[in-house]
């Protein structure tokens, strides 16, 4: 596995930044839901930006982005955690666009511009935090920034990007998240700026072979900084055949009866991951007396 994520301390400790790696990510959310080249781009923005949102998250803390824009992919649901394990879901996967005005993926396009951006963080508190933007550009990285500043009062750029090669498979998928520090110096921030709006797009970069490493040397201009760790990422699903009989049992009695009856079996898709579990009769009597006994 070559995806990874970096963290580190640079300006004299004033920036946070987080570089990432997320191809094999994205390819396989790509394989799995079967995405069109603008959908691919869009969910694989999407997951890279919620795994950069939940880097800053302990081991067994969850993140869960809900984008839903008005446009023709429809919503995005995205589950990351501490770990770097991150799932996807896109409403539409098959969703391909002409390119936009710049000759790139037109994501605004596939995700709309009117819309929210939900983000719930479950921190193993009661109850988990929730925070929500409106959609700001619908390009998703500017959508994270947006957020990142106005619902967690962190000063941030967030840079995502997915390259799709001509048989929609993915060629590169990467970003960064940058933080400003309280205390930051204003010519501190004003450099990153600087270099944040002429640095390349990252999956551009790693398509030329730069490791999350190099990345991080061009935001940092090579100058000081400090690696404080570096972690893997990977599309991972938590589903089971267990969790979705739960489901089932949940249904109750009456209606396991009819899938019994009706279908002599059943079967469960996991929106996630597409992974299917098949019941069969038998196993759906065990379940209905499970469902019988709540
Ligand atoms: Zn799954």
């Amino acid at each position: 596995m070559n995806d990874k994520l970096i963290k580190a301390l640079a300006y004299e400790n004033e920036i946070r930044i987080y570089v990432i790696d997320a191809t094999e990510m994205v390819a396989e959310a790509q394989k799995r839901h079967d995405t069109w080249a603008t959908a691919t781009a869009a969910l694989g923005r999407a997951m890279i930006g919620t795994t950069l949102l939940g880097a800053t998250l302990k081991g067994n803390d969850k993140i869960t982005v809900r984008i839903e824009g008005d446009g023709p992919v429809g919503y995005i649901l995205v589950d990351s955690n501490g770990k770097g394990q991150t799932k996807g879901y896109i409403h539409n996967p098959q969703v391909n666009l002409p390119l936009n005005e710049k000759g790139k993926l037109d994501v605004r396009g596939a995700v709309g511009t009117e819309g929210m951006l939900t983000v719930s963080k479950d921190l193993g508190m009661k109850k988990p935090f929730v925070g929500q933007v409106p959609i700001i550009s619908g390009e998703l990285g500017e959508d994270f920034t947006y957020y990142m500043a106005n619902s967690e009062q962190v000063p941030s750029a967030v840079g995502v990007s997915v390259l799709v090669n001509p048989d929609e498979t993915v060629k590169a998928a990467g970003g960064f998240m940058i933080q400003v520090l309280p205390g930051a110096k204003e010519e501190t921030i004003a450099k990153i700026e600087s270099i944040i709006e002429t640095l390349p797009l990252v999956s551009t970069l790693m398509e030329n072979g730069e490791t999350p490493e190099e990345i991080l040397g061009r935001l940092v201009e090579n100058k000081d900084y400090n690696i404080l760790e570096t972690t893997g990422v990977e599309f991972e699903c938590d589903c089971s055949k267990e969790r979705f009989a739960d489901a089932i049992i949940s249904l109750g009695v009456d209606e396991i009866q009819s899938m019994i009856d009706e279908d002599h079996g059943a079967e469960a898709v996991c929106h996630f991951c597409r992974t299917k579990y098949q019941y069969t009769e038998s196993d759906l009597e065990e379940l209905k007396v499970e469902a019988a006994n709540q």
